[in-house]
């Protein structure tokens, strides 16, 4: 599995396997799949949900290493 991109503080990563797209998301004490399937599918879940991040204190996200285009 290969982390192509993570949001905000971490909360939602966008991920590759085997050829398939998908998003991780927190869960519980985990995180739980979802939108697996083609590229654009999954990166457009991903920039949803980051979008609905509300930081609870502002960090910058220094971990992002992939902004989707529009
Ligand atoms: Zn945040």
């Amino acid at each position: 599995m290969r982390v192509v991109a993570t949001s905000c503080c971490g909360e939602f990563e966008l991920c590759s396997e085997g050829g398939q797209y998908f998003v991780l998301r927190p869960a519980g004490d985990g995180h739980e799949e979802t939108a697996r399937g083609r590229f654009a599918r999954a990166a457009r879940v991903w920039e949803v949900l980051a979008s609905q991040h509300s930081c609870a204190e502002y960090e910058p996200p220094r971990r992002r290493r992939w902004c989707p285009t529009r």
